[in-house]
């Protein structure tokens, strides 16, 4: 076997390459280039970065915005093998400028090299498009919350806030920007949620259904065009049900308490029975009141299948069916609504 002798045309040194020598390719040869200077354009009310005509969020601070462009910024000859990258260090010059210092090492010609450079990340600061629609109240939709022959009451317009802002989380999360809420009025008749984009409307308005029960109606108006698309808003009208989870009503002379609404019927607990049932008949019904504005009272005694009460108001004995599936036990508590019609009492468990 025979190695063949060349000498480096350079330093005159023996080699078994064809040209330069090891040595003298990594002294000639530029394997790290940076661009001294890099700007981002950034949106100073919520840190969104710009790239190209589009604007995106960034999941990080500044300061790992700025390492990322740093070494973005970076070009490495391919010859290097096992290339590692990094920060050095990072000042913070002035609100405008931060100055990266970065590294790159890896294995060049058989040997360990390493390099830094310094790049200088220039912020600029422009609106960015979701922040320039909200501060300018841009809406597509208007989603009006209203109740069927009633008022929404404060619990229902609790959660209709709480499920449009949690339909919002989830699709800022999910990257569309440019859906979010543009305002939410509490008015006397409902709440209207003044949104974005119909997509958000319509996700938001579809959520409240699904847990609310409540009919949906959309009018859309054509607003004007924009290049040379046609722009709607659409008002959303959602009615919720008639009757709310935990309404007591009365309906041929039994109770019951609702469950859930859907298309014509209502689900219910039946009072009496202590089971479920669905009724069809809506206009018959009427309304006592809510679970939730039960009073307690006292059991006293129980013979049988009668109970006897304390009432909490006149502290008078009230005698009331035992009904099996209230499981009454003397000593113990039951709650209870008053029929304002004939003034009798409903329990309620
Ligand atoms: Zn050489
Ligand atoms: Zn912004």
């Amino acid at each position: 076997m025979s190695i063949k002798e060349n000498f480096c045309p350079k330093c005159g040194g023996e080699t078994d390459n064809e040209g330069l020598c090891n040595k003298c390719m990594r002294s000639t040869l530029e394997w790290l280039v940076c661009q001294p200077r890099v700007e981002c354009i950034c949106c100073p009310t919520c840190d969104s970065m710009k790239k190209g005509a589009t604007w995106s969020d960034v999941p990080y601070d500044q300061k790992k915005l700025a390492e990322e462009l740093a070494i973005g910024a970076m070009s490495v000859h391919n010859d290097v093998q096992d290339l590692e990258v990094g920060l050095v260090s990072l000042v913070e010059l002035n609100p405008n400028r931060t100055l990266c210092t970065v590294f790159a090492r890896g294995i060049l010609y058989e040997k360990h090299v390493q390099k830094s450079c310094d790049v200088l990340i220039v912020w600029r600061r422009e609106q960015c498009d979701r922040c320039g629609r909200l501060s300018g109240g841009y809406y597509e939709s208007t989603i009006q919350v209203r109740a069927t022959n009633r008022r929404p009451d404060l619990y229902e317009r609790i959660r209709v806030d709480k499920i449009a802002h949690d339909v919002e989380d989830t699709v800022q999360e999910a990257g569309d920007r440019l859906s979010f809420i543009t305002r939410i009025d509490d008015i006397r008749d409902g709440v209207d949620i003044i949104v974005s984009s119909h997509s958000i409307g319509a996700m938001i308005s579809r959520q409240i259904v699904t847990e609310m029960g409540g009919k949906i109606t959309r009018h859309p108006k054509l607003v004007g065009e924009k290049e040379g698309r046609k722009l709607y808003r659409v008002t959303i009208l959602l009615r919720l049900p008639q009757f709310r989870q935990g309404d007591v009503i009365t309906y041929k002379n039994r109770y019951y308490e609702v469950r859930g609404a859907d298309k014509g019927f209502l689900r219910v607990f039946d009072l009496k029975e202590g089971n479920t049932d669905v009724l069809h008949d809506e206009s018959e019904y009427r309304l006592i009141g809510h679970v939730r504005e039960a009073e307690t009272a006292d059991v006293t005694y129980i013979d049988q299948d009668m109970a006897g009460i304390l009432d909490p108001v006149t502290y008078e004995i009230r005698e009331v069916k035992a009904l099996a599936w209230l499981k009454l036990s003397d000593h113990e508590k039951v709650r209870f609504l008053r029929d304002p019609e004939g003034g009798g009492i409903i329990l309620v468990g």
